[in-house]
Formats: structure tokens, sequence, C-alpha cells
């Protein structure tokens, strides 16, 4: 069996480590036999290319490179993203992406940016005086399906550990949201919101990145993933975990979160 990471815009959406989550997703399913290929969804990229992907990983970026980007995905491409994510391909989308898979994103300078309106959510940044969310951060996965499936995987309520560091402010339309902050600022720092979760399409301010600190997310992409494409139920084969968990709890003890069901998370 075989998955195809779609990743976008290598080159321009990287930021703060987010090639991490190419990585994790890639190994995590190498070890357990699984072939997996990257294909970079970037401006030599083709509307063929986008469907032809069984997972999509979306970094942050900088505004100026999120303008970039979004003059690229227009037309037949834009389309293509629209149906893999309506369709149920799993994804994770990082800070700038899911800013540019809602309805829009205002830079705290310049014209406003237009996304591809898959989400429902807008994202602006209140203007270049105004402070950056910027510091280390925890969630509660609330998003039901979601919250429910990791749930059934680690056997405990699920928790992701990240850092964010973005400008623009977000706010959820009629969509879920993938958390509520347990520490940090999330989505706009009013709401307590943090993310969204659409589909199978995983929307976070979190970088960190994401996966290696919390890989059972990782394994439920790819599990996600070869039960789209293979039409079968898969069980994925357990990992050696302890690093991974100690560091969460390590940071949990730093933050002072104190989550008594943390401590059960199985290794
Ligand atoms: N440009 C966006 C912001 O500042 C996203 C930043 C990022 O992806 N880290 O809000």
């Amino acid at each position: 069996m075989e998955i195809i990471i779609g990743w976008l815009y290598p080159k321009l959406m990287s930021t703060y480590g987010d090639r991490g989550n190419v990585i994790t997703i890639e190994k995590r399913a190498q070890w357990r036999g699984y072939d997996v290929k990257v294909l970079p969804l970037d401006q030599n990229a083709t509307a063929d290319d986008i469907k032809s992907v069984d997972i999509i990983v979306g970094g942050g970026a900088q505004d100026r490179q999120q303008e970039i980007v979004m003059r690229d995905l227009q037309g037949a491409k834009a389309d293509a993203m629209r149906d893999k994510i309506e369709n149920g391909t799993p994804g994770v989308f990082t800070c700038g992406s899911p800013q540019l898979l809602g309805h829009y994103y205002e830079p705290g300078f310049g014209q406003r940016i237009e996304g591809l309106g898959i989400l429902d959510l807008v994202s602006i940044h209140p203007g270049e005086n105004t402070k950056r969310c910027i510091g280390n951060l925890v969630i509660e996965v609330t998003a039901s399906r979601l919250a429910q499936e990791l749930e059934a995987m680690i056997g405990t309520k699920p928790y992701l550990v990240g850092f964010e560091n973005h400008g623009g402010r977000t706010k959820l339309g009629k969509v879920e949201a993938l958390g509520k902050v347990v520490y940090g600022l999330g989505n706009n720092g009013e709401d307590g919101t943090e993310g969204a979760f659409y589909k199978n399409a995983i929307a976070t301010y979190s970088h960190g990145p994401l996966l290696p600190k919390n890989p059972f997310v990782a394994d439920w992409l790819i599990q996600t993933a070869l039960k789209l494409k293979y039409q079968q139920e898969i069980t994925l084969t357990p990992l050696n975990d302890t690093l991974a968990m100690q560091g969460r709890e390590a940071m949990f003890n730093r933050l002072k979160v104190n989550l008594p069901t943390v401590a059960k998370l199985k290794v």
C-alpha cells in the first residue's frame, strides 16, 4: 500500500519547522511498511497532481509568501484543492495555510488576500503595532468526531502541544473549532477556540511542528488516508513513542498545565 503526501508550496510555506509534519507522516508510515511518496504541490504542480494525493500538508507562511501562493492557487488547482478537502482527504494545515483555506486574510499592511473559502473562517491582522500571538500552546481537541477517534486510539482525552506565532486573528463562522485553548492564545486570544476541523482537514495555529509532539495525530492522518484510499479498516501497528510522550509531559509540567489524564497515555 502506498501513501502520497501532497506538500503545499514547500519553499514558501514551511515556517517554524512545519516540514517536520511531512517527515513525521512519512517516517511513521514507512516504519509500518507502507510506501510513501512526497509530492510538492507548488507552482510547478498541476491540478492532476493535487487530485492524486492521499494526505495534504500545508505549513505556515509570512504574509508576502501567502500572497504569492494565493496568486498561484487559482482556477483548476483551486477547484482540485476544494474537491479533495470536500471529499474527505485528510490534511494538516498550520497557521498561514488555514488562513488561505478560509474566506480571506487581511495582512497588517497591504491588500486583503482572498482565500479558497473552503473553511468558514476569516483572519485579520489588526495592524503592525499590535502584538503577535507568540508562545507555547496547549489545546484540548473538542471537534467531536476527531476527539472521539483520537480518544479511541490513545485511550484518553486528546490534548495537543504546540507553539504559535501569528499576527492574524481568526474568527470562525459555522466551522467547528479544532479545540479549546488550555494554554496560549489560539485563534484570536478572545473566544478560547483554537483551529478548525472540517471533513478530515485539521487546521491549527500550532507549529512546533505539530505532529512530532502529537504523534497520534499523524497516525490518525495515515489511518484515515489508507481507509479512504483502500476502502478497508486499517489498524496501524504501535510504535514506541516513549520519548515523544515524555517530551509532552515535560512541556505540561513546565507550563504548569495540570492534565491528570495525560499521564495515562499509552506509550
Ligand atoms: N502571516 C500569518 C500571520 O502572521 C501567518 C504566520 C505563520 O504562518 N506563522 O498571521
